[in-house]
């Protein structure tokens, strides 16, 4: 149920993305505006504290942009071939790797060697599970472990990625993968977002179970083949 929650709600919601990115830019500009503004008419002291503010305003307006092109162009062309679930996990953990040993971070992976590949956009797929990566990180900030998971379960892929961090509540739950919506003082609220998309054009499914101080597991299914006509039979 909570699959089938996922899979239409949020889908309506990255309808929404273009307003609330407007929104999101709109007030670090206003801040940025403001301050010039007052050097201009030389009403505002020459104050260090400004210009850091000014510089915190414009490295946000260009996170979010940078995280909206990376991924959310929905014209951008795909270039589908077969992909291996594992190999793209392994690549992005070996690329976490220096992150994970700093924040004594233990990493479990539990990758069928039997997974058959994916036809699809590779880099689709690994920015989907760079950004759960990403947060189950960002949710261990005193250690833990990453556990990454691959299976084959009927005509689908199954792929969990859990952290033992802090988990999330009810509340958080329900709003997690609506654009901008973040509980980090540094966050964008787009990773989500992104990789609900992206599994959502790849026919798959995003589950997610999460208990607070526990920690985290969210579960990608993904179809094994196309074909609308076989699809009935599972
Ligand atoms: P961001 O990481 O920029 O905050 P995301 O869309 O990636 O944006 O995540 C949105 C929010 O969902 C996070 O701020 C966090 O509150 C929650 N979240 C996502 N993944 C996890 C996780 N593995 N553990 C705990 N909370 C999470
Ligand atoms: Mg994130």
């Amino acid at each position: 149920a909570e699959t089938e929650m996922i899979r239409s709600e949020k889908l309506k919601v990255v309808a929404q993305m273009a307003a609330g990115f407007a929104h999101e830019v709109r007030n670090p500009l206003t801040t940025i505006r403001g301050f010039i503004q007052l050097a201009h008419e030389n009403k505002s002291p020459i104050n260090d504290q400004y210009y850091l503010l000014v510089i915190e305003e414009i490295d946000r307006v260009n996170k979010i942009i940078h995280e909206l092109l990376d991924t959310a162009d929905p014209n951008a062309p795909d270039e589908k071939r077969e992909v291996d679930p594992n190999q793209v996990l392994q690549d992005i953990l070996t690329l976490q790797q220096p992150q994970l040993r700093e924040k004594g971070i233990d990493w479990n992976l539990l990758l069928d060697p039997q997974l058959p590949p994916v036809y699809t956009d590779k880099n689709k797929l690994k920015q989907i599970f760079v950004n759960l990566v990403q947060n189950a990180v960002e949710a261990m900030p005193e250690g833990g472990e990453l556990i990454i998971h691959t299976a084959v379960e009927g005509k689908q892929i199954r792929l969990d990625i859990g952290d033992t961090g802090i988990g999330m509540n009810e509340e958080i739950l329900r709003k997690i993968g609506t654009p901008f919506f973040t509980e980090k003082a540094e966050g964008t609220g787009l990773g989500l977002t992104m990789s609900y998309r992206l599994v959502e054009e790849m026919q798959g499914k995003v589950s997610v179970e999460s208990e607070p101080g526990k920690g985290t597991t969210f579960t990608v299914l993904l179809p094994l083949e196309e074909d609308e006509e076989n699809t009935s039979f599972f």
